[in-house]
């Protein structure tokens, strides 16, 4: 019995069911059989490599719904590279299809200026990686330290909540309200 290949790539190597999450009301099938590199790059374990989703150009025309849905996030995420962006323009989406597939798509680092909520004292949209300075003095709640108002932190990583960046201060890695720091330039 030969393998199933992945709906997305057509490798033949570890290929395993995938039930893409259901958000809202879908009434779609939503198990796909996708290869174990198809998995780690879709569950953003890895970075998207273009060159892996090149055998889109065939998917695309799946009869099955949910390999639509991630053919469309991974062509949106790949959104800088030519071919992807031609690949997404024909890539027909019903409307309900279509809402599937946006309630999950999530914007890599590198392009989410635009769509960030977390945002600094002054409204100013802040990302991974950028420097910020305190703007009060903070006691850090078991580290038994107080972060001094003008601190400088670099390297921030956003999370999951607007209000909250991680970040290294004293050589401790901590939470820091966005209420109480300004983005440094
Ligand atoms: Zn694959």
């Amino acid at each position: 019995m030969s393998n199933t290949p992945c709906e997305l790539c057509t490798a033949e190597t570890d290929v395993s069911t995938y039930e893409v999450p259901k958000v809202g009301q879908v009434a779609f099938e939503n198990a796909v059989q996708i290869c174990a590199t198809c998995r780690q790059q879709i569950e953003n374990q890895e970075a998207l490599d273009p060159n892996h989703w090149r055998p889109l150009a065939g998917s695309i025309w799946s009869e099955n719904p949910a390999v639509k849905v991630l053919a469309w996030r991974i062509l949106k995420r790949l959104s800088s590279e030519h071919w992807a962006t031609d690949l997404f323009d024909q890539l027909y989406m019903e409307d309900d299809l279509l809402a599937w597939a946006q309630a999950g798509h999530v914007d890599d680092a590198s392009d989410a200026s635009a769509s960030s909520n977390t945002r600094d004292s002054n409204g100013v949209a802040l990302l991974d990686g950028d420097s910020v300075t305190l703007i009060k003095d903070l006691d850090v709640k078991g580290a038994n330290f107080t972060a001094k108002r003008g601190t400088l932190v670099k390297n921030i990583s956003l999370t999951d909540d607007p209000a909250l960046i991680s970040g290294r201060v004293n050589g401790a890695q901590i939470f820091l309200k966005t209420c109480f720091l300004k983005k440094a330039t």
